[in-house]
């Protein structure tokens, strides 16, 4: 008998009774107007929008143009300073080795945070394999960049891109962009900065950021998967990482995911309209989460709960648990880190960097809240974490 789509283990949503999703920050569902409307196009309009001549190829071109413009009154900048990618790994791989490609021989340095999401470290590995020089630039206790140790950095040799995420996701702690951008373009460095955790929990204005290359992805903002972009400030100069039909502007060739696309200029556009009401929800949800914790279990550190973080998450720790916390929150998806590190049965290399020992790592419990988690759903999160925790203290 065929599954139904809407069973238990397939349904990894709050809406289900059964399950309390709190993984918002590994992905979001898709918001379902944008999926059945995604359907729509996957159907009907399915012409390609390389096809100027016929009217079905024109009108799924308008759509690409309409999700571009939507993306870019989103956060703030110019639609043709929009490049769709299948992703946020696609889009930040694009900028990295773009970038070194044309200023390899003249500045053959990256520097970057040292709590970067395996998206931005992966390449900036490779392109050191490939004769670059990288280094990474602490942060404090809290995760903050040491901008100091970046600015001095900067001063000893000639670095072509600096790479500091926008929000980790992990902590959720926020960097001072417009402060790296500063430092780092009075030393001729190009600035790159992941904001894909950031799209619809905290405003987003690209031009007064200053940064010259952002990368994002749909399916953290309610959108589908498989679709994410990049920013590139306008006059910058990139090699593509995909060459062929030459769409994207040549800087990323292949066949658009129209209906991909569509979806995404429609999550960009929710994120906007909705993205005051959801910050005041997860701003009241985690509220709630962290005093009821900090109030039942004594010892419990939220990390970067004392540096500016994004609304809605929580990683949290409790030093002295004998197992994984994770393992004991029967009903609630959650997580222990990024996907990549869980995937692994790795310690958060972010909690690493921040001082925290390996086992209290190995421990902690990431809650990531979303726009339809309830107040009643926080109550039973804290509750699962309280009783959880007390087993694993006596245990
Ligand atoms: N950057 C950050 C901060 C992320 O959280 C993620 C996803 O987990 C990515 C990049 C990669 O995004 P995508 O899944 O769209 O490739």
């Amino acid at each position: 008998m065929p599954r139904r789509l809407d069973a238990p283990l397939l349904l990894a949503h709050s809406s289900h009774p059964l399950m309390i999703y709190a993984d918002y920050n590994a992905t979001t569902p898709c918001d379902r107007q944008i999926a059945e409307r995604m359907l729509e196009v996957h159907c009907d309009s399915f012409a390609n929008p390389s096809n100027r001549t016929s009217l079905a190829g024109r009108n799924a071109r308008g759509l690409i143009d309409t999700a571009r413009q939507q993306l870019a009154t989103a956060v703030g900048a110019h639609p043709d300073e929009f490049i769709f990618t299948s992703g946020a790994t696609e889009a930040s791989n694009t900028i990295i080795y773009g970038v070194m490609q044309r200023l390899m021989a003249t500045r053959p340095r990256i520097l970057l945070s040292s709590i970067e999401h395996p998206a931005v470290q992966m390449p900036v590995d490779y392109c050191v394999q490939s004769g670059a020089e990288g280094l990474s630039i602490k942060g404090d206790r809290q995760g903050r960049l040491d901008l100091a140790q970046l600015q001095q950095a900067l001063s000893e040799k000639p670095t072509a891109l600096v790479c500091v995420m926008a929000a980790n996701n992990e902590t959720g702690v926020l960097q001072d962009i417009p402060e790296v951008v500063r430092i780092s373009h009075a030393a001729g460095a190009l600035v790159f900065s992941d904001m894909t955790q950031l799209l619809g929990k905290a405003p987003i204005d690209l031009h007064h950021s200053g940064v010259d290359f952002a990368c994002f992805s749909a399916h953290k903002c309610y959108g589908p998967k498989g679709v994410g972009a990049f920013y590139k400030r306008r006059g910058l100069a990139l090699s593509p990482l995909l060459r062929g039909g030459g769409q994207e502007a040549g800087l990323r060739s292949g066949t658009e995911n129209v209906a991909g696309i569509m979806g995404f200029g429609m999550a960009a556009d929710l994120a906007s309209r909705e993205g005051q009401q959801r910050q005041s929800h997860l701003r009241g949800l985690t509220e709630l989460l962290e005093n009821q914790l900090r109030s039942q279990l004594p010892g419990v550190i939220i990390h970067s709960s004392e540096a500016e973080r994004m609304p809605g998450t929580s990683m949290c720790s409790l030093p002295g648990l004998r197992g994984k916390w994770l393992s004991q929150l029967p009903g609630i998806i959650a997580s222990s880190g990024s996907a990549c590190a869980s995937l692994q049965g790795k310690a958060s290399h972010v909690l690493l960097e921040m001082g925290v020992d390996e086992k209290t790592a190995l421990h902690s419990v990431r809650i990531s809240l979303g726009k339809s988690t309830t107040e009643a759903e926080v109550h039973k999160i804290a509750a699962q974490m309280c009783a959880g925790a007390q087993k694993l203290l006596q245990s």
